[in-house]
């Protein structure tokens, strides 16, 4: 079992309201996956910044979504089997680069 990493602090919002005292707002379950994200993939971090303070488009909410669900692996997203999913016609990265 892997340990749940440690949220940096503080996390500032980019973008979205703030608190009283100007700093974030982020739920605990926010920070840590913010954290982890950080970790593994710093350039999504932006993205799940956008979501997590409903400034994203429901495109970009779809994009986060199929990004967690495969943890980041872009490539796993375009390949995509599983044709069930509700998103799987919508998913992000269909196009890709020409080989
Ligand atoms: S379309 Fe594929 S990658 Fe996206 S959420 Fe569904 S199963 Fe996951």
């Amino acid at each position: 079992m892997s340990a749940i990493p440690t949220p940096p602090a503080p996390l500032k919002r980019r973008r979205g309201s703030k608190d009283a005292a100007g700093d974030h707002v982020w739920t605990l379950l926010q920070a840590k996956r913010l954290a982890a994200i950080a970790q593994d993939a710093p350039s999504k971090s932006g993205i799940f910044e956008r979501v997590y303070a409903g400034k994203a488009s429901m495109r970009l909410c779809i994009k986060a979504f199929c990004l967690e669900c495969v943890w980041m692996d872009i490539l796993a997203i375009r390949e995509c089997t599983a044709t069930a999913c509700p998103l799987w016609r919508r998913r992000p990265y269909q196009q890709g680069p020409a080989a």
